[in-house]
């Protein structure tokens, strides 16, 4: 475990939860040590009988650039104590180290804070790509500020979409092609109009609006809102979305290894430089002369 300053925010407020992603200066790229700081919260907000429903927002101008692919904090050959069921990636060779990697910080994290027994609500505004995507999507609603976009451009990397595939089920199927196939940003009237997002408010009412269906939210009784989610959940995944998202993950690795087999680099085809770019924004305006 380490010691280090924690990257996420935690404050409780009338029953609230509200966990903030902190690391503005990265627009809140996600790296390992986020992920596990982030599921610290979350326990924190399951254990405390007084939270009734998480908001899960950003710090920042964004609400998240995706997984961390560049900045100085990126850290994927470290090892975390792992949350759930995998062993050690960070001593493995070739298709291995990847592949357990992700089934423990990306598809199973996700999964396991997708079925947190509180209501959770995604708090979006600026930017929310790739990972920032699965970060939103396990949350059970989304409220999203105006000027925010939503994006899954890994195709450009012949990539089928992020880990935690949950494209066809946020999105209707012809519209999940479109968002992937052409990679643009949806804005959020328009993931609003596709019924991914439940609320579009301008960006200064975004936090008053969120708390306010928070507050509603929390006056219902504990028990039934945990068993209307855990209903709901279920349904999804009689449709097909938990065994949808292990083929697509193991589609996903082998596009992984593919690239790294043509190219040497498992994110082939894509400009690592500019997206590690727009993912230190701040911090290299103070570190450029080192
Ligand atoms: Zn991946």
């Amino acid at each position: 475990m380490t010691k280090s300053k924690s990257t996420i925010k935690y404050k409780k407020l009338n029953g609230i939860a509200w966990v903030t992603m902190n690391r503005p200066e990265y627009n809140n790229a996600q790296n390992g040590k986020m992920t596990y700081d982030l599921d610290k919260a979350f326990k924190k907000a399951v254990d405390d009988d007084d939270i009734k429903v998480i908001v899960l927002n950003g710090n920042g101008k964004h609400f998240s650039a995706g997984h961390d692919i560049g900045t100085p904090g990126r850290d994927i050959d470290k090892s975390y104590d792992r949350k759930t069921m995998w062993y050690d990636h960070t001593d493995k060779k070739g298709g291995e180290f990847l592949y357990v990697r992700e089934q423990e910080v990306y598809l199973n994290m996700c999964r396991r804070w997708r079925d947190i027994p509180k209501p959770t609500i995604a708090m979006v505004h600026g930017a929310c790509v790739a990972g920032g995507c699965m970060l939103a999507w396990v949350c059970d609603l989304i409220i999203a500020s105006s000027d925010a976009f939503f994006a899954d451009p890994v195709v450009r990397m012949g990539i089928p979409g992020v880990e935690y595939f949950a494209h066809p089920y946020e999105l209707n199927p012809r519209i999940a092609k479109e968002f992937l196939f052409l990679g643009e940003r949806m804005s959020a009237a328009r993931a609003y109009e596709m019924g991914m997002v439940n609320k579009v408010v301008d960006k200064s009412e975004l936090k008053k609006v969120t708390n306010e269906m928070a507050e509603k939210i929390a006056d219902m009784p504990r028990l039934g809102l945990t068993l209307t989610k855990q209903a709901i959940n279920h349904v999804e995944d009689l449709q097909g979305k938990r065994n949808g998202m292990e083929a697509a993950f193991a589609w996903h690795h082998f596009s992984h290894a593919h690239n790294d087999l043509t190219t040497g680099n498992v994110l082939a085809g894509f400009d690592a430089k500019k997206m590690a770019k727009s993912q230190r924004k701040t911090k290299n305006k103070k570190s450029q002369k080192k």
